[in-house]
C-alpha cells in the first residue's frame, strides 16, 4: 500500500498508467484475445537468462546446471532436424497467406547453425526461481550476464558465419554485442552507440566478461556516432549489421516511472520513434554488404514500431538507394525454440515473443532481410 504522504504529491496520471492505458487501447486491437494474458505477464516478474561466459574459468555451467537450469540453445539446436522440416511447409504455407505487397514477394527460409560457444541457462517453463548475481573468478571475470533470454534470438537469427564483418549498431549496455563477442567467429566486430554513457557501460560489460588480449583494435571498434548517418560513413560493408532499435520498452514502461519514454516530457520523442527506428534500419540496410544480412529487432509489441517499420525501409531502400532486399523466413527459429518462448501466431513479417506467465520473457520482435543488391 502507498503511504498517504506520499500518494498525495504522486502525480494522477505517472507514466506507467498513462503507458498501460496506451497499450491497452492499441495491443486489444493488435493482439485481439491474446491481450488479456499478454498484459498480466508484462505487468509480473520478468523471467531471466544466464548467458554463460566461455572465458570465465570456474565451473559455472555445472553449477548452474546443477540448480537445475538448461541451456536452451544446444538442447534445441540438437533436436533442430524434424523442426526444419516442419518449419519449411508452414513457411511455405505462410508466404502464399502473405499480405504484405511492399516486401518481396520470395521469402528466404534461412538454415542456422549456431555457434557451439553461445549457451544460455533458463530455469524451466513455470519456474520462477531468481538467477543470483554472478561472480568474478580468480581473473575477474564474471561467470555469466543475466539478461531477457528472448533478447538473443535476434543474435542467433543474425546468423554470424566464421570470418563475417559485424555491425551493431544500437549497442549499449551490450548484452547482445557480448553473446556476439561469446561466439568466438567474427572476424571484426563494429560496435556503435549514440549515447556515451551508454557506450560507457557497454565498455565496462565487455572488461567484465572478455580477457583483456580479445579486445583488440584489430578485432573490435567501439564507437558512438548517431547511427542514422552510418550510410554516409561506411556503405556496402558488412556481413552481417544487428539494428536493435529505440523503443518503447514496454515492458519497462509499464514498470518503472524513472526514465519512462510515457513521461509528459518525452511525448515528442516517443513520436519521432518510428522516424527514427526507420532511419537506423535504412542506415543499417547501407551499411550491408550486397548479399549480406540485416536483423531489425525491438522490445516492444507495437505494430507501428516493428512491421511498418520493416515494411517502409523495403519500400524506401528500393526507392531512394536502389536496393532490393529479401525478407528471410525465421518460423523455423520459432519452431525450433518454440518449448522456451511464447511466439506470436500469424504475423506477415517477421517473428515476436509475446510474454507469457508460464514463460515471461519477451516482447522481442525481429525481423531479418537479405541485400540481394
Ligand atoms: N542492443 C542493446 C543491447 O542488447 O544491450 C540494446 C539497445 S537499446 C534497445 C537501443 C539503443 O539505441 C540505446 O542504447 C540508445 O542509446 C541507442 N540509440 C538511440 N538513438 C541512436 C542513434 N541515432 N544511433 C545509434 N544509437 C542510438
Amino acid at each position: 500500500r502507498v503511504k498517504e504522504k506520499w500518494a498525495a504529491t504522486r502525480p494522477k496520471f505517472p507514466p506507467t498508467k498513462l503507458a498501460l492505458q496506451h497499450f491497452d487501447a492499441t495491443y486489444s486491437v493488435q493482439l485481439g484475445k491474446l491481450w488479456p494474458s499478454v498484459r498480466v505477464a508484462l505487468l509480473s516478474e520478468r523471467k531471466y537468462g544466464a548467458l554463460l561466459n566461455n572465458f570465465s574459468h570456474d565451473g559455472v555451467l555445472e553449477d548452474l546446471q546443477a540448480q537445475g537450469c538448461r541451456d536452451f540453445i544446444s538442447d534445441k539446436a540438437e533436436e533442430a532436424q524434424p523442426c526444419l522440416e516442419l518449419s519449411s511447409e508452414v513457411e511455405s504455407r505462410r508466404d502464399c497467406m502473405s499480405t504484405n505487397k511492399s516486401a518481396d514477394n520470395s521469402q528466404q527460409l534461412s538454415s542456422l547453425q549456431f555457434s557451439p560457444n553461445i549457451k544460455c541457462l533458463v530455469f524451466p517453463r513455470g519456474d520462477i526461481t531468481r538467477f543470483k548475481p554472478a561472480k568474478p573468478d580468480t581473473y575477474g571475470l564474471l561467470g555469466y550476464y543475466l539478461m531477457d533470454a528472448a533478447s538473443l534470438l535476434p543474435c542467433l537469427a543474425l546468423d554470424v558465419q566464421e570470418g563475417h564483418t559485424v555491425l551493431d549498431l544500437c549497442a549499449a549496455p551490450g548484452g547482445k554485442t557480448l553473446a556476439l563477442h561469446q561466439m568466438q567467429i567474427v572476424r571484426f566486430l563494429c560496435v556503435n552507440d549514440t549515447s556515451v554513457s551508454r557506450t560507457l557501460r557497454l565498455k565496462r560489460v565487455l572488461h567484465s566478461y572478455t580477457p583483456k588480449e580479445l579486445l583488440t583494435v584489430e578485432k573490435l571498434r567501439i564507437t558512438s556516432f548517431d547511427g542514422t548517418k552510418w550510410g554516409e560513413i561506411e556503405s556496402n560493408t558488412f556481413d552481417r549489421v544487428l539494428v536493435d532499435v529505440p523503443c518503447t520498452t514496454d515492458r519497462h514502461s509499464v514498470m518503472e516511472d524513472d526514465n519512462n519514454i510515457f513521461s509528459k516530457s518525452r511525448i515528442g520523442e516517443r513520436r519521432r520513434l518510428p522516424q527514427l527506428q526507420l532511419e537506423l534500419l535504412l542506415a543499417g540496410i547501407e551499411a550491408a554488404c550486397p548479399g549480406g544480412e540485416i536483423l531489425y529487432s525491438t522490445c516492444t509489441l507495437s505494430q507501428s514500431q516493428n512491421l511498418a517499420v520493416v515494411e517502409q525501409a523495403i519500400h524506401l531502400a528500393r526507392q531512394n538507394h536502389g536496393i532490393h532486399l529479401q525478407v528471410v523466413g525465421l518460423r523455423h527459429l520459432t519452431q525450433m525454440f518454440r518449448n522456451t518462448f511464447h511466439f506470436a501466431p500469424d504475423l506477415h513479417l517477421g517473428e515476436m515473443v509475446i510474454p507469457h506467465l508460464a514463460a515471461n520473457f519477451g516482447p522481442i520482435y525481429m525481423c531479418k532481410l537479405k541485400r540481394l543488391t
